[in-house]
């Protein structure tokens, strides 16, 4: 029989956000249970070098993602390797199903789901992910060892990408629709200083080109945007780097949102559509999705929860 698992805050994700919300859900005393979900850490488990995390002028994305964990747990907070699959908000308490089948019941939730990496859609990109066609650098870079490697996007994440794929390939080509990447200045210097990557402005990827046997990819043919003219790069590898979008399943029918599937949350709270249900981190932020503006946003999220659990007591 499913076994049914009642909290004052449940907690829905393992990323700053979600972490920080546990620390502070936890030292308020209200025994929180916080579900990981499929990528324990977050996206900060899937890149190297975090420069801009206080206190740490330099940190590997996993162990501080591991630190958080920890962190979390000295505190007091329950942390569950279990997929929320659905969630029923129409009625308190709020009812979340994990994958494992397990129940839980919660006065409050925090949705800290954060946001999942994009896709361009095209059936070709399709056909070749996970044999040539990966949106994770970290993960994935290793297998390129002294090969050429396409990488599409002009922000941080296409940089850092770039950056960090030339420790394995022999060129980079960083493909991107304009001339003006979006990425912070200290890495678009390193990108411009670095002999292995070559900017590639003014394409779009038109058809990642492959075969079958072995599968994997032989080239990319891309498109300037102006002349539509197509032009065909040999690579082995294509990495997509053009943005995240929020990870809105559970709610996106039942919650307010904004541009583009961000749950909205009151100005200066982490208040929802729906009392008792709160939303941290880059699930809700389209500006700023940074590791410590989701952590901030987690401890908010653990305050107004606090204070609506005090003021519904039954
Ligand atoms: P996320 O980190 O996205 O975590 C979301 C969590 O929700 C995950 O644990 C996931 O498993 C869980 N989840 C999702 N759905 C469910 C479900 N149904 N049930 C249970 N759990 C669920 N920011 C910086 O400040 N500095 C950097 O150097 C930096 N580098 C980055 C490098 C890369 C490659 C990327 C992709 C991002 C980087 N960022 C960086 C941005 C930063 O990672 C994010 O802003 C931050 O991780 C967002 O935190 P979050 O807690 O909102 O969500
Ligand atoms: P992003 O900032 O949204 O940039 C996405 C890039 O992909 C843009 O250059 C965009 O082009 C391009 N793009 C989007 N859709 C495209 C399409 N269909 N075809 C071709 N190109 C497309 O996303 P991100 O780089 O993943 O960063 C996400 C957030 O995480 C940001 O807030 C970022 O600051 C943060 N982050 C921080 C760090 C760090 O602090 N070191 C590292 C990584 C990420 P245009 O420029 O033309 O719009």
């Amino acid at each position: 029989m499913a076994e049914t698992r009642h909290t004052s805050v449940l907690i829905i994700g393992s990323g700053p956000a979600g972490y920080t919300a546990g620390v502070y859900a936890s030292r308020a005393m209200l025994s929180p249970i916080l579900v990981q979900g499929i990528e324990p850490g977050g996206q900060l488990t899937t890149t190297t070098e975090v420069e801009n995390w206080p206190g740490l002028t330099e940190v590997q994305g996993p162990d501080l993602m591991i630190q958080m964990e920890a962190h979390a747990k000295a505190m007091g907070c329950e942390i569950i390797g279990d997929i929320i699959m659905s969630l029923d908000t129409t009625a308190r308490p709020f009812t979340a199903i994990g994958d494992s089948g397990t129940i839980y019941t919660a006065d409050a939730v925090i949705l800290a789901t954060g946001a999942r990496a994009k896709w361009l859609g095209l059936p070709s990109e399709d056909a070749y992910k996970g044999f040539g066609v990966s949106a994770c650098a970290t993960c994935d870079g290793f297998f390129y060892r002294g090969q050429e490697i396409v990488v599409i996007g002009g922000g941080n994440t296409a940089v850092e990408e770039a950056l960090f794929l030339t420790n394995f390939a022999s060129k980079v080509t960083l493909i991107h629709r304009r001339d003006e990447l979006r990425a912070e200045k200290i890495l678009i210097d390193r990108l411009m200083k670095n002999p292995k990557i070559e900017p590639l402005w003014f394409h779009q990827l038109d058809e990642v080109v492959g075969e079958d046997n072995p599968k994997g990819v032989t080239a990319v043919r891309v498109k300037h945007v102006k002349t539509g003219e197509i032009t065909e790069i040999p690579c082995k590898g294509v990495f997509v780097a053009i943005g995240h979008a929020p990870a809105n399943e559970l709610v996106k029918d039942v919650l307010e949102l904004h541009n583009g599937g961000y749950v909205t949350v009151k100005p200066g709270s982490t208040e929802t559509s729906i009392p008792g249900i709160f939303a941290a981190g880059d699930l809700t932020d389209h500006k700023y999705r940074q590791a410590v503006t989701s952590a901030g946003m987690g401890c908010m999220a653990a305050l107004d929860a606090e204070r609506f659990i005090a003021e519904n007591a039954v």
